[in-house]
């Protein structure tokens, strides 16, 4: 990864971060300049994944911690959050990007089914986005940043705003759910100098949709959705990400960036309709 600057002197925290798309926006905004926390569920080879990342972006001269947390849970964010300021006495930027999926046809999608997606991908997101909210005001004041953002927030949400689907209803709801809270975040926030935006990935190679590509006849019937023709690698949202984390994009908030290779463009009407 290109080391650059853009981010010297901020603290991330990176939701999620043992792998996929937080795991390589970790990286990202690590070789940005940022001081990264590395958060991950207690469960399972979480903790190990997320040292990993950790190794990873100390090896490249960048700087990071992990930190455990169930971005479902209360009490857990209150943690995750003291943890982050007692190690970086900050935070800049809040990358909400834990996200899980738990399909079944609506005859048998359990009420557990429905909430545990929706605690996880919509709850966990607004904890979080209010810790951060809530920490961007007790920042000690940056002089060097003035008239800048004083905090940013980016969710990964996913086309599954937009795109109905068929068997993940709990999904599709909470990305939908997703979309109207960071807008009206967005719009709540602004005066305050804090931007906020969601970043819409199309099919990303990652473990939580494994399945959808990883035997060529899977991935023929996926690239059938992507009129850009070909997968999208977690490196593709995490660029984008550091972008909306810098000040590159100092105007934009209220959106969502679709990072999708097209998937959102109806491709199934090309030549049709
Ligand atoms: P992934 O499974 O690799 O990453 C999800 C991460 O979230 C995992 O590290 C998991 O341990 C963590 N996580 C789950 N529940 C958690 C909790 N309660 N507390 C803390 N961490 C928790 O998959 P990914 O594709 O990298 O997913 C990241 C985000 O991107 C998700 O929000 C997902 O909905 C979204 N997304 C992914 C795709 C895709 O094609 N891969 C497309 C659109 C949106």
């Amino acid at each position: 990864m290109q080391q650059g600057s853009e981010l010297q002197g901020r603290v991330a925290l990176v939701t999620g971060a043992s792998s996929g798309i937080g795991r390589a926006s970790a990286i990202a905004l690590a070789a940005a300049g940022a001081q990264v926390v590395v958060n991950h569920r207690a469960a399972g080879d979480s903790q190990a994944r997320a040292a990993a990342v950790v190794e990873e972006i100390q090896r490249s001269g960048g700087q990071a911690v992990t930190a455990a947390a169930d971005i479902s849970r209360e009490d857990h964010v209150d943690l995750l959050f003291k943890a982050v300021i007692a190690h970086y006495g900050r935070l800049d930027i809040l990358i909400n990007n834990a996200g899980i999926e738990q399909p079944a046809p609506i005859a048998d999608m359990t009420l557990a089914d429905w909430q545990r997606v929706i605690d996880v991908n919509l709850t966990g997101h607004f904890l979080c986005a209010r810790a951060a909210a809530k920490q961007f005001t007790l920042n000690p004041a940056n002089p060097a940043r003035q008239g800048l953002a004083t905090g940013n927030i980016i969710f990964i949400s996913s086309v599954h705003e937009v795109i109905p689907w068929a068997f993940q209803v709990n999904y599709a709801a909470s990305k939908g759910g997703i979309a109207m809270l960071m807008k009206s975040l967005a719009q709540e926030l602004g005066p305050a100098k804090v931007r906020v935006n969601s970043i819409a990935p199309g099919a990303i190679r990652t473990p939580i949709n494994q399945p959808a590509w990883d035997t060529p006849d899977s991935l023929a019937n996926l690239l059938k959705l992507i009129p850009y023709g070909r997968i999208g690698e977690p490196e593709d949202v995490a660029r984008a990400a550091v972008w909306l984390a810098s000040d590159a994009s100092d105007y934009v908030t209220g959106t969502t960036l679709f990072v999708d290779g097209g998937m959102t463009l109806y491709p199934e009407f090309r030549g049709a309709g």
